[in-house]
């Protein structure tokens, strides 16, 4: 079992000091250790937060799947293979609300850089580098190694609804959620590898070599990316379903992962992730025919 999801399973119930904090900034008095119903409550939402949730006690009793011992080797021929995306179908629920054209990023933002092989070997899409806004190194020693990529799942946040899409505010998000992850689920980074904002930029989260933490058991071999936002309650916008399928096109071509490897995360566990508003579009995607 991945070592993360051990120490998921194993996370105590005792409200620590660490939860504490973050009660606080949920805006809970949390002068007393005691735990309160409503603590109890906020802690409970607290364990939905920055991240798609599964059923743990079901996914453990499941058997683990088995996987080819030859992982396919990445391709150097990407960046003269790939087209950039084409466009996606027209939606067939109602359409998002007009979407305010994308910020200019702030002034103290630097040009971000590929900060690995990975997103270097290829040129779209842009991927902004981890460097450019996370907070915390990988915990080297609460991750495993990737071995190898043969599948692509794909994920919402399932927190709060995100209409947000400039810089400072999302990478104040990111940030929230690798503290999260990092500090209160025990996890060795981010979750997932990618994160894809409202406004379609790609933030590069878990470094690649690294397995995620997003499908419980299954993270081997399996690059997570994420799509900000709560797609129960919201829709996707066009420019952030565009950026993720060229994403996982890009990563098809690069990894050579067919696209029956490519899914979402409630066709491999017992979750809503990654929503109702979110997943037919991700399944149109995937029969498209654009992809792969
Ligand atoms: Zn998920």
């Amino acid at each position: 079992m991945n070592r993360e999801v051990i120490l998921f399973l194993q996370v105590p119930t005792v409200f620590t000091a660490a939860d504490a904090k973050i009660s606080r900034e949920l805006n809970v008095e949390s002068s007393s250790r005691k735990l309160t119903r409503r603590q109890m409550l906020l802690a409970s939402l607290g364990a939905l937060a920055a991240g798609c949730s599964e059923a743990p006690l079901i996914v453990q009793q499941r058997p683990r799947p088995s996987w080819p011992t030859q992982m396919p080797q990445p391709r150097h021929d990407y960046t003269t293979s790939y087209q950039s995306y084409k466009p996606l179908p027209q939606p067939t629920q109602p359409a998002t609300p007009t979407y305010p054209p994308t910020p200019q990023p702030a002034p103290t933002f630097t040009t971000p850089k590929p900060s690995s092989s990975y997103a270097s070997s290829y040129n779209s899409p842009n991927i902004i580098s981890r460097s450019s806004w996370a907070k915390m190194s990988t915990n080297t020693s609460r991750v495993d190694a990737m071995n190898g990529i043969n599948r692509i799942t794909l994920h919402h946040e399932g927190w709060h609804t995100v209409n947000f899409t400039d810089m400072n505010t999302t990478m104040e998000r990111l940030q929230h959620i690798q503290r999260f992850h990092m500090k209160e689920r025990g996890w060795g980074d981010v979750g997932y590898h990618y994160i894809i904002d409202r406004a379609g930029r790609v933030w590069e989260a878990r470094p690649l070599k690294y397995q995620g933490a997003h499908v419980a058991d299954q993270n081997e071999h399996n690059v997570g990316i994420m799509l900000l936002g709560n797609f129960e309650k919201q829709s996707p916008s066009n420019i952030q379903l565009a950026s993720a399928q060229s994403m996982v096109g890009s990563i098809m071509s690069q990894y050579r992962v067919p696209v029956h490897r490519v899914y979402t995360h409630q066709e491999l566990k017992p979750t809503q992730c990654p929503g109702r508003f979110l997943q037919p579009r991700l399944v149109a995607m995937r029969q498209s025919g654009y992809l792969g």
